[in-house]
């Protein structure tokens, strides 16, 4: 089956963008903002917050660096108009890393100006290697200016852990994902268990440091087990929450749910959605089934 995923990985960005679509709506709420909105409201009515992504990256010049700045101002208007509960989230090259460090920099800091007024939170995610060291310069210059900004780190990486305690003193708030970026084997690990112990131990060292840590995981058994060093550590339930994607392991968010967990609900959105939904498919071993379906129009 690997084999076999990994050939199906290979043809799929040659695949019709129609076809492609047909599977990549169940990670996407769709085009516009307007469906990003009805998502949220439908998510926000079971129990679920959100977090809203304008879908996009490595744009090249700061023209469009900056209409990107517009987008996530229309988002977070639409959020507080709609009474959503909801937060947004930007990937640095999305607002201009590639082009300069400075530019993105400053398209984050108008962001997360825009957002405090509007007693919103601004998440830095976190992208390939090559864009570690910039990212987190950037957040903490911005963690000088605005309390309303988090970050993203990646336990696939063998320096979060450094990272984590060369992070300023001071309020944290941080995405602990695994690391969607297949990244080579003298800087990451590349097998899941080290991947899985590596974020247990972040975990428990932002714990141990009093930051606010969101458990962003579809791995149910990773999950529980950094929810029962929560309760070891006495991180109190307002001390963290689980983070899930759009499409991904519905049942799983239940389950959380159910044992009082804040299950809070990614929700990306507009028409740069091909990148983003092949690194969804690659994570899923059931894609050859779901496109040969979509190829049949049995779905
Ligand atoms: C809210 C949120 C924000 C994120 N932000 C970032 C970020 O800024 N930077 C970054 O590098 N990564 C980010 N990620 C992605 C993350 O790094 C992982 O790649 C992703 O969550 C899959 O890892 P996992 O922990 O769910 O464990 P896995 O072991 O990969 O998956 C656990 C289970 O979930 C299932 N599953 C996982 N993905 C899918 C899928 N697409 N379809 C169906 N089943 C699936 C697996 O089959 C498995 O059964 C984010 C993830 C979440 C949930």
């Amino acid at each position: 089956m690997p084999l076999l995923h990994s050939a199906v990985m290979k043809v799929m960005p040659h695949v019709p963008k129609a076809i492609l679509w047909r599977v990549a709506k169940r990670y996407v709420a769709g085009d516009t903002l307007q469906s990003a909105i009805e998502r949220l409201k439908l998510l926000n009515g079971r129990g679920h917050p959100g977090v809203i992504d304008v879908l996009g990256e490595d744009v090249n010049s700061e023209e469009q660096a900056r209409h990107v700045v517009a987008e996530y101002k229309q988002a977070a208007d639409a959020v507080v108009e709609n009474s959503i509960q909801a937060y947004v989230s930007v990937k640095p090259t999305h607002l201009g890393l590639r082009s300069s460090e400075r530019l993105a920099l400053s398209n984050y800091a108008e962001l997360a100006k825009y957002c405090k007024a509007r007693k919103l939170f601004l998440r830095v995610e976190m992208e390939d290697a090559s864009t570690t060291d910039a990212t987190l310069r950037i957040f903490e210059e911005l963690r000088k200016e605005h309390d309303n900004v988090g970050l993203v780190l990646q336990s696939r990486l063998f320096r979060t852990p450094d990272d984590i305690a060369k992070l300023a003193p001071g309020p944290l708030n941080i995405r602990m994902v695994k690391g969607i970026y297949l990244e080579p084997a003298n800087i990451a690990h590349t097998e899941p268990e080290p991947i899985r112990q590596a974020y247990i131990a972040c975990t428990q060292q932002l714990f141990e440091r009093k930051a606010f840590v969101a458990l962003a995981t579809h791995d149910a058994a990773m999950g529980d087990r950094c929810a029962e060093l929560a309760k070891r550590l006495r991180v109190e339930r307002n001390g963290y929450e689980f983070q899930v994607l759009l499409g991904v392991m519905e049942p799983l968010w239940q389950t959380w749910q159910a044992q009082n967990h804040v299950v809070r609900v990614y929700v990306p959105f507009g028409p740069q959605w091909q990148p983003y939904s092949l690194r969804r498919m690659r994570k899923n071993p059931q894609i050859f089934w779901n496109v040969t379906r979509a190829m049949f129009g049995m779905k």
